[in-house]
């Protein structure tokens, strides 16, 4: 087992390999939000907070149907969008953001979404982790690393990160991940590591006997239920 005060460069070490497994496990490992362009893939990201993919990519066909531009968006009775987006949760917060940001886009961006990552942030209902998610698959631009649920989760468990127990820390873990991993990585491996926690690591029952990455992670075989992703952080203000 891999203690946790392994020097920085050990540590690299072991996130290389880590790295080298995904690549592996997960080589078409990309977005599950279906969208077409960046616009899409931000209004499906705001509603992908405290939400699944699958029903996103339910609601999203029938919103951008209905609207098939920013300025749309923003003309919309709030409640149409309210009830399109009902079953994504907290979706009066949702359309707010969503027309707050369409709104944003058609006065101060010319109708497009921006490509950088201070212009994304000045977006209604745009954090980090979103402006990460349009940044890396709809411009393929490597700005940061996604940090959602999962990836807090196992960065937590595979001591990728310095912030210990606190899996709640998301800037601090995204930067620990930039420090670990190459740049040109951080779009493919916040995908893979994604998958990884649905499909292996899950919060609550991971399955380290089949994780073919256990080798490299501290925690492989001594889990006992975390119960820090237990507490279900209930607000969208995590985007
Ligand atoms: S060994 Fe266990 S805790 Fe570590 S990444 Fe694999 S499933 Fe998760």
């Amino acid at each position: 087992m891999t203690k946790i005060t392994e020097t920085i460069d050990a540590r690299k070490r072991r996130a290389r390999k880590i790295q080298a497994g995904l690549h592996k496990l997960y080589p078409d490992a990309g977005c599950a939000l279906e969208h077409a362009d960046p616009l899409e893939l931000l209004i499906a990201t705001i509603l992908s907070a405290q939400s699944t993919d699958e029903t996103v990519n339910k609601v999203t066909p029938v919103l951008f149907k209905r609207f098939k531009s920013p300025r749309a968006i923003v003309n919309a009775p709030a409640d149409t969008i309210e009830g399109i987006i009902h079953s994504t949760g907290f979706f009066r917060q949702k359309a707010k953001s969503i027309q707050g940001a369409c709104r944003k886009i058609v006065d101060e961006f010319s109708g497009d979404v921006p490509g950088n990552m201070d212009d994304l942030l000045t977006l209604p209902g745009v954090a980090r982790k979103t402006a990460n998610v349009v940044l890396g698959t709809a411009f393929g631009k490597n700005e940061g690393f996604v940090v959602d649920t999962h990836i807090g989760r196992l960065a937590t468990r595979m001591h990728l990160t310095w912030s210990s127990r606190d899996a709640k820390d998301a800037v601090k873990i995204e930067r620990d991940l930039m420090e670990l991993f190459a740049r040109k990585e951080w779009t493919f491996l916040g995908h893979a590591l994604i998958q990884h926690g649905r499909r292996v690591c899950s919060a609550r029952k991971p399955q380290c006997d089949k994780c073919t990455l256990a080798d490299q992670c501290p925690s492989a075989g001594s889990f006992e239920a975390d119960k820090s992703t237990r507490t279900s952080k209930r607000t969208p203000a995590t985007r």
